[in-house]
């Protein structure tokens, strides 16, 4: 039996669980650079703003219904997402779905699944303060179906097995294809000219003819429905291939030295990643939009391989510096006057493919060689971020934070930052 736990309105529950005076007030969480709408309250979800709505666009609603604001606090979700897994424990398999979602492998054999579920929660909100919801069902897929009926029914009471077969397929029958895990828009549509629009259709279709007119992938979604488990519990995550870092600028960036402030602090943060889950990039895709004069927006990409896998901050940006220059020069030349420079909007650098120091290299490349003197330097450098915070040991080309989006919002770091812990008064 598989139990998926989900924590509701993730990113909202984190804000409110410091701020309980908001319990009952509409929340909403923007993305990075205060740009769009990412996560809503049952309450904002009622006054129908969608999800990616752009924020200057419901300021008028935001004033009548006094909603609270939040710009996006990554390190608060990180480390309460943290919290959520680890209060789960390790008593049965368990695979991290997402930040804020996990699978469980339940004994079959295991009795009245639905008392666990109910204690399961209880503890959770107790112990982390996170609202969840659980469903439950003998695949993957129907505990994904089990969860959703959880949200679509409030009597449920936040939990919800599909565990009897008669109930399991009035509920298919009742679900649009759309709705079912891993079915996406353009595939439901495809489906639906087929005439297969309900969960039921497609748990009834034959699998060989899904496979022969889709795909593997359609038909194990299609045996789980039928109750058949296809889709295994992942419990080691996939070594990562690739590393994204990227960002908005806050405002316009019209100098070289800023640029290189914005790119030096995403080798650093890039840097610190591929160290903890100790991995080298063989290469790295870097993009940036930028305006000349009255143009509209012009994307810019490109792949640069470096020739021995690297981890090293300095060495990484050295390499795009190069590039950033060449660039920032070319362009500048274009320029139809001095007074003005290309401006810069965003950036991003994604780093792939990426590979343990053991990883065999290709016999035109290199064998990553690990500098041990450089792993101390690291090793010390982790420390002391780890001791005093991230930003007091830095590259002296990130320097300036001009270019930061901004994030006018955000809420303390209540749990990973020492000066922002909340203070609690206690009345004698
Ligand atoms: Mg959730």
């Amino acid at each position: 039996m598989y139990c998926l736990i989900d924590i509701n309105n993730f990113f909202v529950s984190c804000e409110r669980l410091f701020r309980p005076d908001l319990a009952r007030t509409p929340v909403l969480v923007l993305s990075s650079n205060d740009g769009c709408v990412i996560a809503r309250s049952s309450e904002v979800k009622l006054l129908d703003i969608p999800m990616g709505t752009p924020f200057f666009k419901i300021k008028e609603l935001v004033r009548t219904h006094k909603i609270a604001c939040f710009s996006s606090n990554f390190s608060l979700y990180a480390d309460l997402s943290r919290r959520f897994q680890q209060c789960i424990g390790s008593e049965f398999p368990m695979e991290i779905y997402s930040i804020d979602e996990v699978f469980l492998k339940l004994p079959t054999s295991m009795p009245r699944i639905e008392d666990f579920a109910h204690s399961l929660r209880q503890r959770l909100l107790q112990e982390v303060g996170m609202p969840t919801s659980l469903g439950f069902g003998p695949t993957k897929t129907l505990a994904k179906l089990a969860l959703l009926c959880t949200k679509q029914n409030l009597t449920l009471r936040n939990v919800c097995g599909l565990t009897c077969p008669d109930e399991t397929r009035k509920i298919l029958q009742k679900t649009p294809a759309s709705k079912v895990w891993g079915i996406g828009k353009a595939l439901s549509s495809k489906l639906s000219t087929l005439g297969i629009t309900s969960a039921y259709d497609l748990a009834i279709t034959s699998p060989g003819w899904i496979r022969h007119h889709f795909s593997i992938t359609l038909e194990r979604t299609a045996r789980e429905l039928m109750g058949e488990e296809s889709i295994p519990l992942e419990e080691t995550p996939e070594p990562r291939k690739s590393l994204q870092v990227s960002r908005s600028f806050g405002k316009p960036v019209r100098d070289l030295r800023t640029l290189h402030s914005a790119f030096s602090t995403f080798c650093e943060n890039a840097s610190s990643k591929l160290r903890r889950a100790d991995l080298f990039a063989q290469g790295c895709c870097l993009s940036t939009t930028y305006t000349l004069g009255p143009s509209s927006r012009i994307p810019f990409t490109q792949t640069l391989k470096f020739t021995t896998p690297l981890q090293d901050p300095r060495l990484i940006m050295d390499k795009i510096s190069q590039h950033l220059t060449t660039l920032f020069l070319h362009l500048e030349k274009r320029s139809l006057t001095p007074l003005s420079p290309p401006s810069f909007y965003k950036g991003s650098l994604i780093f792939f493919p990426l590979s343990p120091p053991s990883a065999q290299p290709s016999l035109f490349d290199q064998k990553i060689s690990v500098d041990c003197s450089k792993i101390g330097l690291f090793q010390a450098i982790d420390k002391t971020h780890q001791k005093f915070g991230s930003q007091c040991l830095r590259l002296a080309s990130s320097l300036g934070t001009s270019w930061k989006p901004k994030s006018t919002l955000q809420s303390p770091g209540y749990t990973t930052s020492w000066k922002d812990l909340p203070t609690v008064h206690a009345i004698p």
